[in-house]
């Protein structure tokens, strides 16, 4: 017997099938047919709070949290009341409703480093905004990224090749994320052209190990951008509000110059945001900048319930404290059968891999194992802990993931007998 289903469900199955026809190459992202796990589903009926049902019926508990969106847990009563009742005014506008002021004014309130907010709709529209504006508030060209970090699917910075042209990269450069060295001596083959440099805060990319920013490295960076003229650019898409209350370096007493954001914001609803210092407003305001939907107000009215219930809730708090319950049962799990793991990045956001397990073939069956059992999780991805999820929850996937550990335990034993 496979140690986990071969395959999703039938009505699972049947979709995929339509989808390879009508859709390019069938579903894309995380949950695409070539980065799919054993046992995974690829489609979603219905959510609710810590859990989703997947289309044949099997239910979850959500650890990734649809890559970051969902915060607070799935249709969260006070954010989709607050959208149900902007929808009954208007959504989609000729100009913005008033909610659109009230969301800048409390992003403004709520992170240390912004004076002003600009809207857009897709994580990508903010990073690629913060590169904007610091080309135009600079003069110069050149952005530093670090290399393989993730800031959105546009030719500048998607990870694959197809459909990109070296003119779309030809003024970014790139450094180790935490070597400040690399970061200098890239700096130093631009000097005079460098306009800014993003970061992530902590280093996230998808397959690796998660690294935490060194305190040295992060205020490395500010003094370099301080001493070039180069803009700050910390890009919270992927961490915003799961790490702190305001930007994701505040702990780290860092204060970036621009900030990216999307995600977490509006718990499930599209938006995105760019905030940025008050010397950056002119630079800000002469991009042409914008978009059909950046208007869209059922999605700001949702950023605002968001905010407000993760304040009053203490809803970072919430999630490191239960983030720590599941990172302990984890250690514990994998301890008690001599199962060696990484356990990286923040409580809020873990990844797990297997030392020396390169092709995460073990991170597939133990993935595979978790689905089996209830508990979503990817085997490449971080995942991301929501403040509806419960100590209950997190035990839960504890639990299930024991079974996983066995699993995982089972297949090296046997590829040691096999070699
Ligand atoms: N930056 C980071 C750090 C991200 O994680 C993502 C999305 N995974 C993006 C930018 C791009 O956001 P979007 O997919 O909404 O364009």
């Amino acid at each position: 017997m496979s140690i986990v289903a071969a395959t999703s469900g039938p009505v699972d199955e049947a979709l995929r099938a339509r989808a390879s026809t009508a859709l390019p190459k069938g579903i894309y992202g995380h949950v695409a047919a070539d980065l799919l796990w054993q046992g995974a589903p690829q489609f979603v009926s219905r959510a609710e709070g810590s859990r989703f049902w997947d289309v044949d019926g099997n239910e979850y508990v959500d650890l990734m949290c649809s890559w970051g969106p969902i915060l607070l847990g799935h249709r969260h009563p006070a954010v989709e009341e607050a959208v149900e009742r902007q929808h009954g005014l208007v959504d989609c506008g000729n100009g913005p409703s008033p909610v659109m002021v009230d969301l800048a004014e409390r992003l403004v309130e709520v992170v240390d480093h912004a004076a002003w907010t600009l809207f857009a709709k897709n994580g990508g529209d903010a990073t690629t905004l913060c590169l904007m504006v610091a080309r135009a508030h600079t003069g110069r060209g050149t952005i530093l990224m670090a290399e393989g970090a993730y800031h959105g699917s546009l030719p500048w910075c998607c990870p694959g090749e197809a459909g990109v042209v070296p003119g779309d990269r030809a003024h970014i450069a790139y450094y180790r994320y935490n070597d400040l060295e690399s970061v200098a001596a890239a700096a130093q083959h631009h000097s005079g052209d460098l306009a800014g440099i993003i970061v992530s805060p902590f280093r996230h990319d998808a397959g690796f190990d998660q690294e935490m920013p060194d305190a040295e490295f992060a205020r490395g960076l500010r003094e370099l951008c301080d001493r070039t003229g180069a803009l700050l650019i910390l890009d919270d898409v992927r961490c915003g509000f799961r790490l702190a209350f305001g930007s994701s370096w505040e702990p780290l007493g860092i204060t970036p110059d621009l900030s990216a954001w999307s995600k977490g914001i509006a718990n499930g609803y599209a938006i995105s945001a760019v905030l940025g210092a008050d010397a950056l407003r002119g630079a800000a305001a002469s991009l042409s900048a914008t978009g059909s939907f950046w208007f869209a107000a059922d999605s700001m009215a949702a950023a605002l319930a968001t905010i407000d219930v993760l304040e009053r809730e203490r809803g970072v708090e919430a999630m490191s404290r239960t983030g720590r319950l599941l990172w302990e049962g984890i250690e514990r799990q994998a301890g008690e059968r001599g199962v060696e793991i990484n356990l990286t990045g923040h409580m809020t956001m873990p990844y797990l891999t297997f030392p020396g397990d390169r092709s995460h073939r073990l991170s597939e069956v133990f993935a595979g194992v978790c689905a089996r059992e209830g508990v979503f999780v990817h085997p490449r991805h971080n995942w991301f802990i929501s403040t509806a999820l419960t100590e209950a929850d997190a035990a839960a996937a504890v639990a299930a993931m024991g079974h996983g550990f066995d699993a995982v335990a089972e297949v090296r034993d046997a590829a040691r007998l096999d070699g």
